[in-house]
Formats: structure tokens, sequence, C-alpha cells
């Protein structure tokens, strides 16, 4: 399987992300266990410090998955829609949240690229590893914007480019030689986890990534480099 889709149309692409998340749903969580070493759970959590939930709001979790951002946000009284293309990811999170006793939770099966919801209707909007998967980028941008209030805030955790050199030759020995392994040995789904490993490269790189936010409406747009930009947190504003 070549999943190489700059050769691809834009509705291709999207039915392949759908396939891999498909098959991956199941085993999701433990491979993020086990191919960050745990470490999404301390970067998720920080990213959940910077989006700063709040009692009474209304938070949009987009491609929010199996819940891990949703359930952290939700610890703080806010109102959260989990929203996802894929519903075998979202009944994965049902299940969990229902294991663990968080209720109040709405989940929506939702492409980021097009939104059910009402325009300025939620006061956070955040996305979680989730982007790079998206087909149309400034379309799933403009969507955010469009549905959050004025003075509404976009968070984004993402993937990106390490700048520290050393550390970005041994993440890639790491990522392309380990991580397709783990992904046949622990979800028997090599495929799936070249992909993400390639969507992961082909990512735009920080600045780039911030630039796109502005462009979509976003002011105050930032950048938050995690290990040197191996994973970053962006962040910006609606007014
Ligand atoms: N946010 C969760 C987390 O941090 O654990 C899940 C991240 S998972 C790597 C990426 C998610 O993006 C998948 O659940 C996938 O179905 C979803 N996704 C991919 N393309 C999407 C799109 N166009 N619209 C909405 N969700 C999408």
């Amino acid at each position: 399987v070549s999943f190489g889709y700059e050769d691809v149309a834009p509705g291709e692409k999207t039915r392949r992300v759908g396939d891999v998340f498909r098959n991956v749903a199941a085993r999701y969580d433990l491979m993020n266990d086990a191919m960050s070493g745990g470490m999404h759970r301390l970067w998720k959590d920080r990213f959940v410090r910077r989006v700063k939930p709040r009692e009474g709001e209304q938070i949009l979790d987009m491609a929010g998955g199996t819940g891990d951002i949703a359930f952290r946000m939700a610890r703080h009284g806010a109102a959260i829609t989990v929203a996802d293309i894929n519903g075998a990811m979202l009944e994965v999170g049902m299940e969990r949240a229902a294991k663990r006793g968080i209720d109040g939770l709405v989940w929506t099966e939702a492409n980021a690229e097009t939104l059910q919801f009402p325009d300025r209707f939620f006061d956070a909007y955040t996305i979680a590893f989730g982007i790079r998967n998206v087909t149309d980028i400034p379309a799933a941008l403009k969507e955010a914007h469009r549905v959050l209030k004025r003075g509404g805030r976009f968070y984004c955790l993402e993937f990106s480019t390490t700048l520290w050199p050393g550390f970005a030759d041994v993440y890639d020995a790491y990522s392309h030689r380990l991580v397709p392994k783990l992904g046949k040995l622990l979800a028997n789904d090599e495929d799936s986890y070249r992909y993400l490993i390639e969507s992961i490269r082909r990512f735009p790189d920080m600045e780039t990534f911030k630039g796109m936010i502005g462009d979509a409406g976003f002011t105050q747009t930032r950048v938050e480099p995690v290990l040197g930009g191996l994973v970053a947190i962006h962040s910006g504003w609606k007014i």
C-alpha cells in the first residue's frame, strides 16, 4: 500500500485516513503509550493546561478520537463536544468514558472541513494530533474560526519538526525503522503506522503552520515547541 498522497485525489486521502483509524481504533491507546513511551500523556496534560478550560464553557474537541483531551478538559467542568470523522474511534471513546464514569460529553461524527455547528458557538476549539490527517487544512482552520465566539481560542497539538539536530536524527531512525515494526507487532498493521509517520514528515513546519492559522483569520498566533518542536502547541484568538 502506498500512502504518498500528493498523487491521490482529496477524497481518496480522506478514505485512506478513514481506513487507518478504523484499523487502529481498538489498539490506538495502547499504541500511543508504546510509541511515545507514555510521553503523549504529558504532552496532553500540558496542552490542556494551556487551554485552561473553565466551568460553563462550550468547547469543541475536534478529531477527538478516543477522548484523551476531552476527558482531561471535562474535569474542569466545561461542556465538551467530541467530534471525529471516524465512528470507530468515537465508539472506543464512549466505552472508555462509560468505564471511567465520565458523562455529559457529546460525541458526534463530523469532518473538520465542514462542520454542522452554528457560527460563534464555542469558547474554545482544540485539535490534538488530528490536523495533519485532514485533507484540506485551510478549510478546517476556517471552520474552526467560524464556530468560535469572538474572544474564542484555538489550540492545536501536533507533531512537528524538531530543531535539535542530533535529536532529529535519532527520531528519524526511530520513527522510520521502529514505529512500523511496533505497528506490526502490537496492532498487526504496519501500513497504517507507516502512513502516520509519513504524515508527520509531510506536515508544514512550525512557522509555516502558524502562518496558516493567521491566514484563517486568527490573531496573536503563537507556537510553543516541545522537545525542540518534535511536538508543538499552536494557538490563536478570534477577535
Ligand atoms: N485527539 C485524539 C488524541 O489526541 O488521542 C485522537 C488523535 S488521532 C491520532 C487522529 C484523529 O483524527 C482520528 O480519530 C481520526 O479519525 C481523526 N480525523 C482524521 N481526519 C479527520 C477529519 N477530516 N475530520 C475529523 N476528524 C478527523
